[in-house]
């Protein structure tokens, strides 16, 4: 229990890029799914933060363990930054990654690359069983693609070229969008507190 640190995830995916984030951290890294009768928390909260924070709290009460959670949102500007908080929702409350992505290239419809900027935003946090929390933010700036293209990745990455970039995420290894994106940058702003719980290694 000590040196556990929970996911907070129900998505393979994310599951899979933070523990290929931190592969470093000397604590045993459990998905929230492997503790029986847990379920996802309800994505309520009006900023990424207070998801963030709600999943790691709720995982930490509910396991007696350490937890992490991350909300993503993407924001794009010439849609005053939806679908933001509400990335996983954009088609309605029904919505799958097709859906979502083909609502978002319907609403840039005719739009010409230099006004399809955006940005994904992840917010990470760290939640104690007794309620302590820290909290952590990244960005990657980039731009939405006039097609989808490529098969890794999960969510809107087909849709999402890197400023400086010609792929989409989804064009990139797994390595190369763990190396660049929005996950990796708050990790590792948010690597000082992990540090902090769970003592480095020796060299
Ligand atoms: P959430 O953080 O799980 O609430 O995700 C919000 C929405 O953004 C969902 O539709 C996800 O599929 C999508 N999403 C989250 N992280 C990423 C990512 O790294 N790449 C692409 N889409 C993502």
């Amino acid at each position: 229990m000590e040196r556990t640190l929970v996911i907070a995830t129900f998505n393979a995916h994310k599951l899979r890029e933070i523990r290929a984030i931190l592969p470093g951290l000397p604590a045993e890294l459990k998905a929230l799914s492997e503790f029986p009768g847990a379920v996802p928390a309800e994505e309520d909260g009006a900023t990424l933060l207070e998801n963030a924070v709600k999943k790691a709290a709720a995982a930490a009460r509910f396991t007696g363990c350490w937890a992490l959670a991350d909300d993503t949102g993407l924001e794009v500007d010439a849609l005053g930054g939806a679908p933001g908080v509400r990335s996983a929702r954009y088609a309605g409350e029904e919505a799958d990654p097709a859906r979502n992505s083909s609502r978002l290239l319907a609403e840039l419809a005719g739009r010409p690359a230099e006004r399809r900027s955006a940005r994904f935003v992840c917010v990470v946090a760290l939640a104690s069983p007794s309620g302590e929390v820290a909290t952590a933010r990244g960005v990657l700036e980039g731009r939405i693609a006039g097609a989808p293209r490529g098969g890794n990745g999960f969510g809107y990455d087909p849709l999402f070229e890197p400023a400086g970039s010609s792929r989409t995420l989804a064009e990139l290894s797994e390595e190369e969008k763990n190396a660049a994106s929005h996950r990796a940058a708050a990790l590792r702003n948010l690597l000082p507190e992990l540090l902090k719980r769970f003592q480095r290694r020796s060299p």
